[in-house]
């Protein structure tokens, strides 16, 4: 295995921005992470970078803030982060405005955006729309928190042709979600973090499903642990050696490339 890129990180530069829950003891450092990482095997992360806490009625200043901070760190670690920025449906022109920016920088991932933690529960908005009818337009990726999945349907529906990355395969309810609506659209993929990957076969079932092609790797770091995911995914010997590249590297690398994000381009 050459590559690993993991699609789905949160990191940070600052500790109110470090979501692992052991970290006043033994938290990786923001200095100390790309060696973590590529001590696992991990040559590129991609990502949002969130809060450890809750901002109550959080304001556009606030989300914004968090995406100054992404391409701050993004510059530190050129070659290595890929960052992810946040939109707001309840903050619409701004959002908008946000995406401009954005495509002129080269930033062209969206997420993991995470509704619990900024106030909103409706991914098939108006509002949602036009954020998705603006991110087609610039090929952008959309990478989001699996729930409220009812609304997620819709939004899919509504959507086929946006490039949508979900996040956490989750129990078997809700892995035969993401597989339903990989038959409803073909620019419909997962991200292996958080919950799922511990499930005996749960990949090698997806990917009998629906090929390789559809799954990332992820690990949701800090709060997860990505060695464990690095050897869900490495150590399957239900997976082939063939789908595993695809899954580590392959998959997230074309999705990367076809929307000709800047900071990957420069990647080494
Ligand atoms: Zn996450």
């Amino acid at each position: 295995m050459n590559k690993i890129i993991d699609f789905h990180t949160h990191p940070f530069i600052n500790e109110g921005q470090n979501i692992c829950t052991y970290r006043s003891d033994v938290g990786v450092s923001f200095e100390d992470t790309p060696k973590y990482m590529k001590d696992l095997g991990v040559t590129t992360v991609c990502g949002s970078i969130i809060n450890n806490f809750t901002i109550e009625n959080m304001t556009w200043s606030d989300v914004e803030a968090l995406n100054n901070e992404a391409l701050k760190l993004a510059e530190i670690w050129r070659g290595f982060y890929v960052p992810g920025f946040h939109v707001h449906p309840h903050y619409l022109k701004e959002s908008l405005a946000e995406i401009e920016r954005m495509h002129k920088l080269g930033v062209n991932l969206i997420g993991e955006l995470i509704p619990y933690g900024f106030g909103w529960t409706d991914y098939a908005s108006k509002a949602m729309d036009e954020i998705l009818d603006l991110a087609l337009q610039y090929n952008m990726i959309f990478n989001f928190h699996t729930m409220y999945e009812d609304t997620v349907d819709k939004m899919v529906e509504k959507h086929p042709n946006n490039i949508i990355v979900a996040a956490h395969p989750g129990e078997y309810p809700d892995f035969m979600g993401h597989l339903e609506r990989m038959k409803k659209s073909e620019n419909y993929y997962l991200d292996l973090s958080g919950t799922g990957v511990f499930r005996q076969g749960m990949l090698a079932y997806g990917i009998k499903k629906f090929g390789a092609e559809r799954f990332l790797y992820g690990s949701d770091f800090p709060v997860c642990n990505p060695a464990v995911f690095v050897g869900g995914v490495g150590l399957d010997s239900l997976v082939s050696d063939a789908d595993k590249e695809k899954v580590f590297y392959t998959n997230a690398d074309a999705l990367l490339k076809r929307t000709d994000n800047s900071f990957y381009e420069n990647a080494e």
